[in-house]
């Protein structure tokens, strides 16, 4: 993918480290960053809206995204399949919109495989005790599925020498700053900083 003016950011971790709370409280602080809604064929959960927290998809839909290639990135996770498509990402960023994905590791290396200018950030639990507690404080998991999560999250953050940065979330409020500051730090960038303030940058006689 060439490079557009907008930020990528792709935010991964292992299931119980509390990703999904993080980008749901840094999207009501900053509405200037759109998360990315996936396609998968899991069923829909409870609440959950086409549309919304994903796009429902048929085996048989997404073989045929696949093979069209509209996905920038794709993954198997817990035997279903999840993929982010490639339209609604580049429009946004070309627009000069920041998009987050919030998605697994495999599809985090990926994108940026595909997209070398995507921020990668890695969200760990302080230690396996604590990650273990909040996964069995959110009371949805059978014990077996615990151990699962447990076993799969050795593998996960195994990957994190791959990201850019790393967001230990021993504090919520704390690590949300840390995403923060992150997302604020490149919006400071010399060619974000051109583009979001050309006005200064025309009344100082500095090229737009
Ligand atoms: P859940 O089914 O619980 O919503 O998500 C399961 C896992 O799939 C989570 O780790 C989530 O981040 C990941 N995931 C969600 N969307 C995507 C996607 O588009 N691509 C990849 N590679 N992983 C995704």
């Amino acid at each position: 993918m060439q490079q557009l003016p907008g930020n990528l950011f792709v935010v991964a971790a292992p299931s119980g480290a509390g990703k999904s709370s993080l980008v749901k409280a840094l999207r009501s602080f900053d509405a200037r960053v759109y998360p990315s809604v996936s396609h998968t064929t899991r069923a829909p959960r409870g609440q959950e809206k086409h549309g919304r927290e994903y796009f429902f998809a048929s085996e048989a839909e997404f073989d045929a995204m696949v093979a069209n290639n509209a996905f920038i990135e794709w993954a198997n996770v817990h035997n279903k399949r999840y993929g982010t498509s490639k339209k609604g990402i580049q429009e946004r960023l070309a627009n000069g919109d920041d998009v987050l994905l919030e998605i697994d590791y495999q599809g985090a290396l990926q994108v940026r495989d595909a997209f070398p200018q995507a921020v990668l950030i890695f969200i760990l639990p302080p230690s396996w005790e604590e990650l273990r507690s909040r996964l069995e404080n959110r009371g949805e998991d059978a014990p077996e599925v615990i151990e699962l999560r447990m076993k799969n999250a050795s593998t996960e953050m195994a990957q994190v020498k791959e990201f850019d940065f790393v967001i230990i979330n021993e504090l919520f409020e704390s690590a949300l700053f840390d995403l923060k500051t992150i997302i604020h730090a490149h919006r400071l960038k010399y060619t974000s900083q051109r583009r979001l303030r050309s006005d200064v940058f025309t009344s100082l006689h500095l090229p737009v």
